[in-house]
């Protein structure tokens, strides 16, 4: 049985090209990037130009970029890290309730510490309203986190309004853009985020780091300590061949940005239409928001998503429900939920996502698929 992957947003498929150039660094001579000597300092040089090239391509300076573990660590490591300097009489954080869970627990942490949780107001299509937002902007705010693209359904937020009206008012924001970096241009240079969270196996990178990018001057305390790592700011040890990785992965996805935004549009557009020809109910979410046109959020009445999951995988297909990291779990996403659909609405909602290297053949599978457990189960 063919095996189709449509679950890109949870992890996309690591590009051979990258993968080839990794097998060249991880086969190479050992050599810590701390240790002095020539094998250390060769190291350090991978270290140092994949940092270069991950800062320019973002439109960063090299020392804003700091290497993590992924998205998840980053994150913590904003929220914490910027929340251990606020001043004592700055004891809010302006967030959304549709974050990924590696910000909302962090947070909610916070909260247990004395930090007030102040929640925006979220549309029907996930979208951020702004004018509530502003109005919650006090003097006591010490930083907000706004996802740039969400995960779950694509809905891109209105990053630049916010960034610019955070900067006038004085307020540090971060984004968690683990879904933004190497899809859409980003420009650091312009754009007055004090963080920004990203992660390479979003876009055909290894699994298993990603960045922080903290803008220069911004008080920030680490959370990884005992190493003078990462100019003090994320203690132990590079992993050097996953960076180097990162950097030809974000490389490769800034050069095709265009045409790779195009194929997984027509492929979302295909997969619209096919369903629709083939008369199976479904309602789109966030269908009126700006959304990254690669992932479709979709209602399949009378369906429980979860079991149109197995289905899919039991013909070959991988979609999934909800955010993947709470996957296993039949609770409705929250970011359904916080977007005002019902119980039964958001278990009837899967999530399937695009990259461009899938194809057509995966979508007219898909749609036969779906016809087939359409039919079986009327
Ligand atoms: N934030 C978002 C928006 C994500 O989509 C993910 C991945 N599910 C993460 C954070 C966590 O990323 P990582 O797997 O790199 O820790």
């Amino acid at each position: 049985m063919k095996q189709i992957y449509l679950d890109n947003n949870a992890s996309s498929p690591l590009d051979p090209r990258v993968a080839q150039a990794m097998a060249t660094v991880m086969g190479a001579k050992p050599g810590n990037p701390s240790s002095l000597h020539s094998f250390g300092r060769g190291a350090r040089r991978l270290v140092e130009n994949s940092r270069s090239q991950v800062a320019a391509l973002c439109r960063a300076r090299d020392d804003e970029i700091i290497f993590s573990s992924g998205a998840t660590e980053a994150n913590n490591m904003a929220l914490y890290g910027l929340a251990a300097c606020a001043k004592t009489n700055q004891r809010q954080i302006l967030l959304s309730p549709t974050e990924h869970p590696s910000v909302l627990e962090p947070c909610k942490r916070l909260a247990a510490k004395g930090f007030e949780l102040i929640w925006m107001k979220v549309g029907p299509d996930g979208i951020v309203d702004l004018v509530d937002a502003k109005a919650k902007l006090g003097p006591q705010v010490a930083f907000s986190s706004l996802m740039w693209i969400n995960n779950e359904t694509g809905t891109i937020q209105p990053i630049e309004e916010w960034a610019n009206f955070c900067a006038e008012n004085d307020v540090l924001l971060h984004s968690d853009a683990a879904q933004a970096v190497g899809r859409i241009a980003i420009d650091l240079d312009s754009l007055p985020l004090a963080a920004l969270t990203m992660s390479a196996h979003k876009f055909h990178g290894p699994q298993g780091i990603g960045a922080l990018y903290l803008r220069r001057g911004v008080p920030f305390s680490p959370t990884l300590v005992g190493g003078g790592q990462e100019r003090e700011k994320r203690a132990g040890t590079e992993c050097v061949f996953g960076l180097f990785g990162m950097a030809k992965a974000l490389e490769f996805a800034v050069a095709e940005l265009a045409q790779r935004r195009e194929k997984v549009s027509a492929l979302a557009k295909a997969t619209l239409r096919g369903i629709s020809a083939a008369n199976i109910p479904f309602v789109l979410n966030a269908r009126a928001a700006p959304r990254w046109p690669g992932v479709l959020n979709m209602q399949f009445e009378g369906q429980v998503a979860e079991s149109l999951l197995m289905k899919l995988d039991l013909r070959g297909i991988a979609v999934s429900v909800g955010s993947a990291c709470s996957s296993g779990s039949i609770e409705p996403s929250l970011v359904l939920s916080a977007m005002g659909l019902g119980v039964k609405e958001n278990l009837s909602s899967i999530r399937v996502s695009f990259s461009a290297m899938n194809d057509s053949s995966d979508v007219d599978a898909f749609v036969e698929a779906m016809t087939e457990i359409h039919d079986l189960s009327r």
